[in-house]
């Protein structure tokens, strides 16, 4: 086979599955998350959001110098702004409008997940790796986090120590 045929066979097997792999972790997280989107707290409007901020960035381990800022909108979703700066969507629809949502945006923002994002999302490979950690690991710790307040590893990794 030619190199660039089997270059292109070979992305296609990869994204082949990794969509079957997000459909079964997908299905886990629904599950889990789910159930826990049911009985966590509901964020109402912004004030709500903002003073609820201020408790889990902390739970979370965010040091000070980091600024978060969080928004009610469609989809609940964390990404890097610039340097130190982060901005969470949580999405405004019942069940997902609660405080289970931000503590998983803000497990993503304290796990360094969103600089991964921000760093490699112009390269093939970048984003393919990205694709494998948020599927295998960043997702399922996020879920697990939100759902149980338990870390799997030591967070955060973006502070005041300078990185990121
Ligand atoms: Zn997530």
């Amino acid at each position: 086979m030619e190199e660039q045929k089997f270059n292109k066979f070979l992305r296609k097997s990869i994204n082949s599955l990794l969509v079957a792999n997000a459909i079964i972790l997908g299905g886990i997280d629904i599950l889990l998350g789910t159930a826990h989107h049911i009985v966590s707290p509901k964020i109402a409007n912004q004030e709500r959001l903002e003073s609820l901020l201020d408790v889990e960035r902390k739970n979370a381990g965010i040091a000070d110098d980091i600024e978060v800022k969080a928004y009610l909108g469609n989809e609940s979703c964390a990404e890097k702004v610039r340097d130190k700066s982060y901005e969470i969507t949580i999405a405004k629809h019942f069940p997902f409008n609660d405080t289970c949502a931000l503590r998983h945006e803000l497990y993503h923002v304290a796990g360094g997940h969103c600089d991964d994002m921000h760093n490699f999302k112009n390269s093939y490979f970048g984003r393919l790796g990205n694709t494998v950690k948020f599927l295998w690991i960043y997702e399922p710790e996020a879920v697990i986090y939100s759902a149980t307040g338990i870390k799997l590893r030591n967070l955060p990794l973006v502070g005041s120590n300078g990185e990121r």
